[in-house]
């Protein structure tokens, strides 16, 4: 059977330009689909199948459940079909968190997804449908059922991203239409500094008040020749550059299982993390994530390659993980550490990792595991 589809990152096509240069925004543009289909007309969405179904080969390896809740839509823009979308998620999960999938009726998805903060978006996805493939050719027969007096050719392309609400899995895959491309994927502004609280809350906590070098209380104000605030002292003329830090750590593999440490300081403290920490100056990246490894856990290991690339934009931070091969499993942590222990993916304490970012370190490691490729991963956080 052909694979429904590869499990290929966004960040992997796109170096290889496989994406199509007109739906690339769309394929990769992050936070509500349905919020930037709104800003080209009302958008309505039609209920095609909702039910318990088996699920397909790619869902079962990225929820890891053979059957599941299936919801199948067209969203439709100004009456057009636009786009073909399926939601899929483990029995267990619509029992649980995601109960309100099944009395959501013929509103979309997005107000379950994006309404509050509880909800997590790991990486997306994206990739040309296999022709002839299963869920082509499910599609195909479906989009014919929505066409009514709107032609539109039926979808090539599709992206899919796994969404977590207590730590259960919910897949959304969205299959675009060639005719989406006409239309421009910035959809709604991007929130200004003053409207986004977290980033608000970052940029006063990362201000500067006094000079660095003689202490006197600084102005903010826009220096010549640049084109943002910076914090510049009347005294001495110096001007503060604050840029984001680098926070740099590791992904350790014992045989089937991955080293998580137990956090013994705030913020966060007592919650599962990455050994991962601030790099320091004189240090290189892969330098610094070991040190912290070592610190964090006292593990013996070997560097592998860089793997993950996190912007976490409302936190002014960088997050970068290496993939690191435990050469034993006798750990030793140090004062920052509560406890270091490895774990086998079933086990992972999902409801009690630190940070989103080694939350998406962790779902890409799973997902490239099944394939033993492991490309960089490209993504951001606002
Ligand atoms: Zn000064």
């Amino acid at each position: 059977m052909l694979p429904l589809l590869p499990s290929r990152p966004t960040s992997q096509a796109r170096h290889r330009h496989a994406l199509p240069p007109a739906l690339d925004a769309w394929l990769t543009a992050p936070g509500s689909l349905t919020a930037r289909l709104r800003a080209h007309g009302p958008v309505t969405v039609q209920v095609l199948e909702q039910g318990r179904q088996r699920l397909l080969p790619q869902e079962r390896r990225a929820l890891g459940s053979a059957a599941g809740h299936v919801r199948e839509v067209v969203l439709k823009v100004d009456g057009r079909p636009a786009v073909w979308a399926r939601s899929s998620a483990p029995l267990r999960a619509v029992k649980g968190p995601w109960r309100a999938i099944k009395g959501l009726g013929t509103r979309p998805l997005a107000e379950l997804l994006f309404d509050g903060h509880r909800v997590q978006r790991g990486p997306l996805h994206a990739s040309r449908l296999p022709r002839g493939g299963v869920l082509r050719r499910h599609l195909g027969r479906q989009w014919t059922l929505t066409l009514e007096d709107r032609p539109a050719a039926e979808p090539v392309w599709a992206r899919w991203s796994v969404f977590r609400h207590r730590g259960q899995p919910l897949q959304v895959m969205e299959c675009f239409a060639p005719w989406v491309r006409s239309l421009a994927a910035n959809g709604p502004p991007r929130p200004r500094a003053q409207a986004c609280p977290t980033l608000a809350r970052m940029l006063l906590s990362r201000r500067i008040e006094h000079c660095q070098v003689c202490g006197t209380p600084v102005e903010h104000k826009v220096p010549e020749d640049d084109n943002r605030p910076r914090a510049v002292c009347p005294a001495c003329g110096h001007i503060h550059y604050v840029n984001p830090l680098n926070v740099v750590g590791t992904l350790p593999v014992w045989g089937d299982k991955v080293l998580l440490c137990k956090r013994n300081i705030e913020p966060r403290k007592g919650f599962w993390t990455l050994p991962a920490g601030f790099m320091e100056l004189g240090e290189t990246t892969a330098e610094g994530a070991a040190r912290e490894t070592d610190e964090e856990a006292g593990a013996h290991f070997e560097m592998q390659g860089l793997y993950c690339v996190l912007n976490v934009v409302t936190a002014g931070q960088v997050h970068l993980f290496y993939r690191a091969r435990l050469t034993d499993d006798v750990f030793s942590p140090g004062p920052e550490t509560m406890e270091a222990r490895l774990f086998s993916q079933e086990d992972i304490p999902w409801d009690d990792l630190a940070f989103r970012t080694v939350r998406m370190a962790l779902e890409c490691y799973f997902a490239d595991r099944i394939e033993g490729q492991f490309p960089v991963h490209c993504a951001d956080i606002r």
